[in-house]
């Protein structure tokens, strides 16, 4: 949750032109591009990509420790904000992670893994609750062991398996040191293995006291993925389960994949991007971007710090083509913003300001 006094900065810079009078909110950070899965959907790793994917020896890495701590150094002046350790990777590969996360708390920051949940056994579990980890968001390609032979090649059940032992082990930490945190969000993407069996996602929330649930639709980047992106009937499906869910906290990640659904795949056809106001991404490399889905480098932390970077000719020259009359146009050259991520986010903020005279 944001502050007020971060609510008000990101406001009155949106009020005033292209420059930030907040810090960044998030901060994704790319920790590694290893993988252990090779999760059918997967931008980065899937076997649907052949030679696209990152699964070459050579493009495997690891982003440095000594980097990570320059950025918590530098985040330090926008605390509260918050870190997302992810990766083109599984995060819990980087021999460093724990550090990081305690790192992050000493820094004053709030701290989140996005992971694909097989590697949490009970070492490594119980030493992200004691180093006060916030958030783990835990993504679930299957809800089932059928569903996961479909969707995981390689490894199958057996994923399913880890990630279920890996919540279990999540629950049972929390409990034994009496804390509410991390708090532990299950994501779904929606394939056509997935979206008749949403409600098994909510069944396992339910069963391993998760706090939330999200989704995110496929996105189908080429034709081999085509076959696996979700009926007319499956997302009808979708709808119901909310009208059955209605006064369960569970239920509103559907409002959220509804909304997804609803603007569909033309994002920019529907509403300005915002995200320049409030994220970054930074890649093992230390380059940084406005979101993952950009390829244009924005600066790197090699070279300058965030502070210069966050409001830097290239930032305020995005931040504009967000909220051009043409971002259509523009953004499309450098993002590939179809099914966007920060799609939700983007819609609150619209909603609040479409009407001032900017
Ligand atoms: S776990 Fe994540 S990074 Fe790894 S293959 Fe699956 S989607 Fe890709
Ligand atoms: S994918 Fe496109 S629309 Fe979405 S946040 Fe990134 S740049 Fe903006």
């Amino acid at each position: 949750m944001n502050t007020l006094k971060q609510k008000l900065a990101l406001l009155f810079g949106l009020l005033t032109g292209d420059t930030a009078r907040n810090g960044p909110l998030f901060v994704a950070i790319d920790v590694t591009q290893r993988c252990n899965l090779y999760c059918l959907g997967c931008i980065c790793h899937s076997p649907l990509f052949g030679d696209k994917s990152n699964n070459s020896e050579n493009i495997q890495k690891d982003l440095s420790f000594e980097l990570y701590q320059t950025l918590c150094n530098q985040l330090k002046s926008y605390a509260p904000c918050e870190i997302i350790l992810i990766g083109e990777g599984e995060p819990l590969l980087h021999p460093r992670l724990v550090d990081m996360v305690r790192l992050a708390k000493q820094s004053g920051l709030k701290v989140r893994i996005v992971t694909n949940g097989t590697l949490l056994d009970r070492s490594m579990v119980s030493q992200l609750v004691e180093a006060g980890l916030d958030r783990i968001d835990v993504s679930l390609w299957a809800v089932n062991p059928d569903d996961a032979v479909e969707v995981y090649p390689k490894t199958g059940r057996k994923t399913f398996e880890r990630q279920m032992s890996g919540l279990s082990l999540l629950a049972e930490a929390k409990h034994e040191a009496k804390l509410n945190t991390p708090k532990v969000l299950l994501h779904q993407p929606i394939s056509k293995h997935s979206a008749g069996n949403v409600g098994g996602l909510i069944e396992i929330a339910r069963k391993y006291q998760c706090n939330q649930v999200s989704f995110s639709p496929l996105r189908v980047q080429n034709d081999s993925l085509l076959e696996h992106a979700p009926e007319g009937e499956q997302l009808e499906q979708l709808s119901r389960l909310r009208d059955e869910l209605k006064n369960d906290p569970l239920g509103s990640g559907l409002d959220d994949i509804l909304l997804r659904y609803k603007i569909g795949e033309n994002v920019l056809s529907h509403q300005p991007c915002y995200v320049g106001w409030f994220h970054l991404r930074v890649d093992v490399n230390g380059k940084v971007m406005a979101c993952k889905m950009c390829s244009k480098n924005i600066g790197d932390l090699n070279q300058n710090s965030l502070a210069e970077i966050w409001n830097n000719t290239e930032m305020k020259k995005f931040r504009k083509a967000g909220r051009a009359k043409n971002r259509g146009d523009l953004l499309p050259k450098i993002c590939e913003c179809n099914y966007c991520c920060h799609v939700v986010s983007n819609h609150k903020i619209h909603s609040k300001i479409k009407w001032l005279p900017l």
